[in-house]
């Protein structure tokens, strides 16, 4: 077999049916993976470029399933406030200065930390989603892109981001060779009415793409939509009959077991995002119950403004860490199951499983390998465990995207690491003085 690229001697966590391959190899042709197994195992294989896998483990790249990657330029910006008082004095009063161009940049240094972390696919809502696409073009990533909707009282303003939700996903539905697709970004329940969310719904079917939404992140809000429109949240949205398997919802933390229990049911996909709900002190998602009812549950960081990094090792051990405190049960979330939500079961919550999500012969070459010779990963009694309660974000190597090295040894290939951080500098200090 003749192929582009050839990992060699490392050790393989496959995360498909949870095989462990030491002294592995993988080998990728053009964008796929051609072969995954033991090296001694593998035949004559010819590569152009052979990887030294050696002390190293091969895995799935990461997979954020609910960011707003443009907040990096809010990092740190507001801190340690009530999260009405955080949105309504600083985060709502900059987005709306916020400039296509901005947005641009804030995306790109998103993606330079994303790819220096090992996160290969992001699923984002945001405002000019088109700039979002074009810095995930750029960086090599593999992204969903679902331009926000948000209408807060004002119906020609929902009207008229919803026609431009619509606009992008149907013009980057499968974009950049299928590397990008769209879903539509309704905000959330509380800030758009239910003839608006009907209309997302028949937009999505008629597009054939997904819905990604913010569900029960607020008690707050979640008490006035009940007082205010008389139903809860899931409610109004089984009604605008979005309570489906092409569902994405971010955070759903305040649920009752019986809403759970339709979550379970409509196939909805669920996104848990520790950090972000623990800093903004929104609540814990009941993880264990919903897992035990069989839902889909992925991981996410959700904005750099309210977590306040893109990376998903120190999301994955503090998902882990909160619901054992959760549940004062030390087994819950263990840290095989966590590293699944991360990898294949945040491919499935995307829809992109036949695609990514595990290292399987025939699925895209989306790739990390993280460096285990280091203090804090030594020894390895179990690997699992050392990647999710001691590995970094920094001790990712190389990633690899669709058959492409975006970093090796550290080094990023695609953009100019320099160039991007001054861009977003200047971008962010720019916006707060204009
Ligand atoms: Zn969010």
């Amino acid at each position: 077999m003749e192929c582009n690229m050839m990992i060699k001697g490392c050790t393989i966590l496959t995360m498909d049916r949870g095989r462990i391959i030491k002294r592995g190899l993988i080998a990728i042709n053009n964008e796929r993976i051609e072969y995954v197994g033991r090296e001694e195992e593998a035949g004559d294989i010819k590569a152009e470029r052979i990887i030294d896998g050696h002390g190293k483990v091969a895995m799935p790249g990461l997979i954020n399933c609910h960011t707003h990657i443009a907040m990096t330029l809010f990092r740190g910006i507001a801190e340690d406030q009530e999260v009405n008082r955080w949105l309504r004095e600083t985060i709502w009063p900059l987005e709306a200065k916020l400039d296509p161009l901005d947005v641009y940049f804030g995306s790109l240094l998103g993606c330079l930390e994303m790819i220096k972390s090992g996160t290969t696919c992001f699923c984002d809502m945001y405002l000019y989603g088109e700039s979002v696409v074009r810095a995930a073009e750029r960086s090599g990533l593999r992204a969903v892109i679902a331009p926000g909707i948000i209408e807060a009282g004002d119906r020609r303003i929902g009207e008229k981001m919803l026609a431009e939700s619509v606009r992008i996903s149907e013009k980057y539905r499968c974009y950049a060779g299928g590397r990008i697709t769209t879903r539509l970004g309704p905000h959330a329940v509380y800030t758009c009415s239910l003839d608006l969310l009907k209309k997302v719904r028949d937009n999505a079917s008629s597009l054939k793409v997904g819905v990604h939404i913010h569900l029960a992140e607020s008690k707050e809000a979640a008490i006035r939509v009940r007082e205010e429109r008389g139903i809860s949240e899931v409610s109004i949205l089984d009604e605008a009959g979005l309570l489906d398997s092409n569902l994405l919802a971010a955070h759903c933390i305040h649920l009752s077991r019986e809403e759970i229990g339709i979550l379970a049911e409509r196939d909805v996909k669920v996104v848990y995002n520790p950090v972000s709900n623990m800093k903004l002190a929104s609540g814990i998602p009941r993880i264990k119950e919903m897992l035990d009812l069989g839902v889909t549950v992925g991981l996410g960081t959700d904005g750099p403004a309210s977590n306040n990094a893109l990376d998903m090792f120190e999301t994955m051990k503090t998902a882990a860490l909160l619901q054992k405190i959760y549940y004062k049960d030390p087994k819950v979330l263990p840290a095989r199951k966590v590293l699944e939500m991360a990898t294949i079961d945040g491919a499935k919550a995307l829809g992109l499983e036949d695609i990514t999500g595990s290292i399987e012969a025939g699925k895209k070459a989306d790739i990390i390998l993280v460096d285990m010779r280091k203090p804090h990963l030594t020894p390895v009694h179990n690997v699992y465990a050392s990647l999710v309660y001691s590995a970094r974000g920094c001790d990712v190597d190389t990633t690899i995207v669709n058959g492409e090295i975006l970093m090796e040894n550290r080094e990023v290939k695609r953009l100019r690491e320099d160039e991007v951080i001054e861009k977003a500098e200047k971008t962010a200090l720019n916006l707060i003085l204009r």
